[in-house]
């Protein structure tokens, strides 16, 4: 038996996307809009995130923009609400906000570290913890709507210098996901991780502009580094109904480069 796939196999959900406000996450924000999801966008910068909700409304979709510092754990439970107030019971969330934290390990600040984890690593625990609640709630864990998408990183198991506390970080959101998704698979929420390699958005983009980054680039399988729509097929992959029977994964999106 085959169906046609659906233009828009998210019409009717409602999905969260934090650090929004550039890169991968405006990204995918677009793309679920696209896919018919309503959206609500979230980041510290709401000029931006005002600005992509624009964008979004110019081309028929729904979407708020709502302010948050995922640092701020206790900030993340009071924004979910907000955005199902304005948008419905949540059915997606995409756990995308990350900063870098580069530095060698022997001197690294304890304030960088500690920046690292509370974004990527209590940012992405108290974000999925708010969102498993609400799908639960809400109902999307019962009609296997709900969907969990944290932005893991290939560092997360390929050592790289000058990494070590964003590769902690992201090692720590491997076992995140297979942990919640273990927990969750009884209430119908599926749990993945994407591990992207390099993408030059804002977070890289200086250092690939510098000798060091092009020579880490001349140093990739395919010379290259991917572009912003290289995580698309797999965020819809992972949201859409096709992972029905996906929990616990993570999906590497590296063209290569941790070979
Ligand atoms: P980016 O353009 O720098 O975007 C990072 C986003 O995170 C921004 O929207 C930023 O928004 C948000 N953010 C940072 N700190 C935040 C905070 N405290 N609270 C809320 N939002 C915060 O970088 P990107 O490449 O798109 O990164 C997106 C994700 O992909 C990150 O988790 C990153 O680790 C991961 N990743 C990226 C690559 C790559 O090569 N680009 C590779 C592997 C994994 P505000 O500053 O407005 O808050």
């Amino acid at each position: 038996m085959s169906e046609k796939p659906l233009s828009t196999p998210l019409a009717g959900r409602t999905a969260i996307v934090t650090g929004a406000t550039s890169g991968l996450g405006r990204r995918f924000a677009h793309l679920l809009s696209a896919a018919g999801a309503s959206v609500a966008l979230m980041g510290r910068r709401v000029d931006r995130l005002e600005n992509e909700v624009a964008a979004i409304a110019a081309k028929g979709g729904k979407a708020v923009a709502i302010a948050l510092d995922v640092a701020h754990a206790g900030a993340i439970a009071p924004a979910f609400d907000e955005a199902q107030a304005a948008l419905g019971p949540l059915d997606i969330l995409i756990n995308n906000a990350g900063v870098g934290g580069e530095g060698m390990a022997l001197d690294l600040a304890i304030e960088s570290f500690d920046q690292t984890f509370d974004v990527n690593v209590r940012g992405v625990y108290f974000a999925a913890q708010a969102a498993a609640q609400r799908m639960i709630e809400g109902g999307a864990a019962g009609r296997d709507t709900a969907r969990i998408v944290n932005i893991a990183s290939i560092v997360g198991f390929t050592p790289i210098q000058g990494l070590s506390a964003y590769a902690g970080s992201k090692a720590a959101v491997l076992m995140i996901t297979q942990t919640m998704a273990r927990e969750w698979a009884r209430h119908g929420i599926a749990v993945n991780a994407i591990c992207p390699g390099y993408i030059e958005t804002e977070i890289n983009a200086d250092w690939f502009k510098t000798e060091g980054g092009q020579k880490q680039v001349k140093g990739f399988p395919r010379r290259r580094l991917m572009d912003e729509g290289a995580l698309d097929e797999t965020l819809m992959l992972l949201c859409g109904p096709a992972a029905r029977f996906i929990t616990g994964t993570a999906i590497t999106v590296d063209d290569g480069q941790s070979l």
